[in-house]
């Protein structure tokens, strides 16, 4: 049974305000329960520096941070709604948990994550979006900005999820026909992740900077040191993650309507916008085939599959044998998107 752990919005949601109280009680009811079971497990030690109190007060935060996200999207959303609701609904019905990451997987040493989803299997399969309570602040964002931008990275997912599947199942669909090989087909939707990450990634960001006094900072040229795109640069403005933002705002810049964005930040936070949408992979799938482009979209996302994996690969989490090939792979994607660049400002 949840516990009866009050917690007050502190924000005015209009006339979702009962809708989102209620959510959150429950959010928290869960979450201060879950803390109770990770530090049973010993997952979450109590340490002399770290009372439980402490603990109870961090669980406080990612809550707190949750709200603010949400809040951040109804003010973002007020003029259509529909949008503010799809994402409530969403978040309803997937994140019961939002919990600091266990202890074993906060250690600069050794794993060291920023967020994470998953599924806690000995719970029913419970969902949980668990967040590092103990990141280290940036060169431009504190701590509690950094912990900020993770809840809504997680949150974000949560968001795609929708358009991710349909993705899957495109690429199902192409696989049973003969289309595409199994390989291809995988390839083919993690170019979608990469565009998943880059999206939630840009979101994250703005939300977080949206709470800071300073702005977001500028793109800047940049190389990566550990073996990403070789002999190449790149550019970003992404706490994390930046390798994935050119290739994205190429990307983005295929689709009807961005393609005449001339600025990189905006034609990014477009895609981003759009990708809030259920429908959005279908819709670039139905643009590309419209265009009678379809197999342009198969490989170039299929090459976009590469840098999503290298990108894994820089973090130990996919063989680091695509990191060699991220630097050909960003080649391809420069040259294959400015073919496909769309130059018209009609809408279909
Ligand atoms: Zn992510």
């Amino acid at each position: 049974m949840p516990l009866t752990v009050r917690y007050d919005i502190m924000h005015d949601f209009g006339k979702y305000n009962k809708e989102v109280q209620e959510y959150f009680s429950r959010l928290s009811g869960n979450s201060l329960m879950y803390l109770e079971y990770q530090i049973k497990k010993g997952d979450i030690a109590i340490r002399d520096d770290r009372p439980k109190s402490a603990l109870f007060s961090g669980a406080g935060r990612l809550l707190r941070m949750t709200e603010q996200y949400m809040f951040y999207l109804y003010t973002k959303f007020k003029k259509e709604p529909q949008k503010f609701e799809y994402i409530l609904k969403t978040i309803e019905a997937k994140v019961p948990v939002i919990a600091m990451l266990e202890d074993r997987n906060c250690d600069p040493g050794h794993t060291y994550y920023f967020g994470e989803r998953r599924v806690e299997k000995k719970l029913n399969n419970l969902p949980l979006a668990l967040i590092n309570p103990n990141l280290y602040a940036s060169r431009t964002l504190s701590a509690e900005s950094r912990t900020r931008l993770y809840v809504a990275h997680e949150l974000g997912h949560v968001i795609n999820e929708a358009w991710m599947q349909d993705a899957n199942k495109y690429a199902n669909y192409l696989y049973s026909k003969g289309a595409l090989t199994k390989q291809e087909a995988e390839m083919f939707v993690y170019g979608f992740s990469m565009l998943d990450e880059a999206i939630t990634q840009e979101r994250g960001e703005e939300f977080a900077y949206s709470y800071t006094r300073s702005l977001r900072p500028r793109l800047v040229s940049t190389t990566d040191s550990k073996g990403m795109y070789p002999d190449h640069t790149f550019e970003t403005n992404f706490d994390w993650y930046g390798e994935l933002q050119t290739p994205a705002i190429l990307f983005a810049r295929t689709l009807r309507g961005i393609g005449k964005i001339r600025v990189d930040r905006n034609a990014l936070n477009e895609l981003a916008n759009r990708a809030l949408s259920p429908t959005f992979a279908k819709d670039v799938i139905a643009e590309y085939q419209h265009k009678d482009h379809a197999k342009d979209l198969v490989q170039l996302l299929k090459v976009m599959g590469i840098i999503r994996r290298a990108s894994y690969a820089r973090f130990g989490m996919d063989s680091q044998a695509w990191l060699k090939e991220s630097g050909d792979a960003l080649e391809s994607v420069q040259s294959m998107a400015e073919e496909l660049r769309d130059k018209e400002s009609v809408e279909f």
